[in-house]
C-alpha cells in the first residue's frame, strides 16, 4: 500500500512540476521579450539620436550656405555685373561684350591675376564707395605690360600693387581681378573703391582720345552699377597727394571735363 501511495505522490510531484515548467516557460518568453524590448527601444532612441543629429548637421550645412552667400551677396557683386566676379583662365582670358546704353558696360577683357600676396591677394572688397583714375606712369606701355608686370610682383615681390581695371592706348580694357576683390591701387581706399589704370602716350600723362573715352564709359558703368554719382569719382592725388594721375592732377580744369562727361552718361541713364 506504502508503495502505491508513494508513487501516486511521486505522480502528483512529477506532474506539478510539469505544471510549473508549462508555465515557467512563458514566463521565461515575456522576460526575454521584455530584454528584447527594451533593447530595440534604447537602439530606436539612438538611432533616433542619430537621425536627429543628421537632421540638424544638414539643417546647419544648409544654413551655411544660405550665410555665405549672403555675405558674397554683400561683397560687391550688384546683378548687372554678371560675368566680372566668376574667375577666368589667366592664359586667354575670357572676353565680356559691350552692352549698349550710355552706362552700359564696354567690352572687358579678363586676364585676371593668379592669386598671390602682392597683387591679388583675395581679400574681399565689401562695399564700393568710389571709383578711383589713375595712370601707369610709363609712357607708351600697353594695357597687357601693365598687367603682366602686376602678375610678375608674385615672382619679385618687389612691391605691392595691381587694379582692377587697366584701360590701354587702344581704348582696349583689361580686368585684373573681379570685382568683389581688394585690389593694391589707392592706399586707404583700397578697401572701398574700384580702381582704373589708365595707359597714356607720353611723360605728360593725358590720355589719348581712344584711352580717354573708354576710362569714360567704364567708370560710367561702374557709377550706374553701384549706384554712385561723379563726385565719387577721385583721383588717387584725391587719396594720398600723390601726383596721380599726373595730367589731371596738374590740369583741375581737365579733371573736373573727366567728372562731367561721366556725368552726362549718368544723366543720360537716368
Ligand atoms: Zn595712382
Amino acid at each position: 500500500m506504502t508503495k502505491k501511495k508513494n508513487s501516486s505522490s511521486n505522480k502528483k510531484k512529477t506532474y506539478k512540476k510539469s505544471i510549473k515548467r508549462k508555465y515557467r516557460k512563458p514566463q521565461r518568453k515575456t522576460n526575454k521579450a521584455k530584454k528584447r524590448w527594451k533593447q530595440w527601444k534604447e537602439r530606436i532612441s539612438r538611432f533616433e539620436l542619430c537621425i536627429t543629429l543628421a537632421v540638424l548637421l544638414a539643417a546647419f550645412l544648409i544654413l551655411r550656405i544660405h550665410i555665405m552667400k549672403y555675405f558674397r551677396a554683400d561683397i560687391a557683386h550688384p546683378e548687372n555685373l554678371s560675368g566680372v566676379n566668376e574667375d577666368s583662365d589667366s592664359s586667354g582670358g575670357k572676353v565680356l561684350p559691350a552692352e549698349e546704353g550710355p552706362c552700359g558696360r564696354p567690352e572687358i577683357r579678363q586676364l585676371f591675376l593668379t592669386p598671390n600676396s602682392y597683387s591679388r591677394s583675395r581679400i574681399p572688397l565689401k562695399k564700393v564707395k568710389g571709383v578711383v583714375i589713375h595712370y601707369v606712369a610709363n609712357p607708351g606701355s600697353s594695357a597687357v605690360d601693365n598687367r603682366d608686370y602686376f602678375e610678375s610682383l608674385m615672382e619679385t615681390h618687389e612691391t605691392k600693387a595691381s587694379s582692377h581695371f587697366i584701360v590701354g592706348l587702344s581704348g582696349e580694357i583689361i580686368q585684373c581681378m573681379p570685382l568683389n576683390e581688394i585690389s593694391y591701387a589707392s592706399n586707404s581706399r583700397n578697401r572701398d573703391t574700384i580702381s582704373i589704370e589708365c595707359c597714356h602716350p607720353g611723360k605728360d600723362g593725358r590720355f589719348n582720345d581712344r584711352t580717354y573715352q573708354s576710362a569714360v564709359q567704364l567708370t560710367a558703368w561702374l557709377c550706374y552699377t553701384y549706384g554712385l554719382d561723379s563726385s565719387k569719382v577721385i583721383r588717387h592725388y584725391d587719396v594720398t597727394g600723390k601726383m596721380c594721375p599726373l595730367y589731371y592732377v596738374r590740369h583741375e580744369d581737365a579733371w573736373k571735363e573727366f567728372k562731367n562727361n561721366v556725368q552726362k552718361h549718368l544723366d543720360k541713364a537716368g
